[in-house]
């Protein structure tokens, strides 16, 4: 159909959560790790374990869509440190043009945290060496290095239960 509605299963990797979850404790997951194109290629870094998390239904959230960025996008890494220095306004977020994306990333995180007390989720499962989600270690000048992500360490410093995947 030219012009119409686009295929709703344009991924292979598209499932559907098996009934009965639902009535289970939610946890939040970095959207691009159950197979949506969120990244900033726009591709996704789908893992299949990561849909049965134990039998809680995982709830798909991207901070850095959240935060207002769009996808594509160019990628982004924090300056110097790691979330909690863009927290307390002691480091930025720079896109690789050299852009200012700090605000984007900080309000994605705390978007992210309002949904989650909004409905009381507790849990996350994170997408590790993101600015955002890394929740060991993040990217400088290219190279991995320890470190947390803006989204991450918000998360943490909440009390929030993490688990990091690769
Ligand atoms: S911000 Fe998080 S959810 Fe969004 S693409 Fe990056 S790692 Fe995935």
């Amino acid at each position: 159909m030219q012009g119409g509605v686009r295929s709703f299963n344009r991924d292979n990797n598209q499932r559907r959560v098996t009934g009965g979850l639902l009535n289970r404790d939610p946890v939040i997951v970095s959207a691009c790790l159950v197979g949506v194109n969120c990244r900033y290629d726009g591709g996704s870094a789908f893992r299949e374990d990561v849909l049965e998390l134990q039998g809680r239904p995982p709830i798909p959230l991207c901070p850095e869509q959240l935060g207002g960025l769009p996808t594509p996008r160019v990628p982004a890494e924090i300056s110097e440190g790691g979330g909690r220095d863009v927290l307390r306004g002691t480091a930025h977020v720079e896109d690789l043009n050299g852009m200012d994306v700090t605000e984007r990333f900080l309000n994605g995180a705390y978007e992210v945290l309002k949904i989650m007390r909004l409905f009381d989720i507790r849990k996350a499962v994170l997408k590790d060496k993101s600015p955002s989600c890394g929740g060991k270690q993040i990217y400088r000048k290219g190279r991995l290095i320890e470190g947390m992500g803006v989204t991450a360490f918000l998360l943490n410093s909440a009390g929030i239960k993490i688990k990091v995947v690769e």
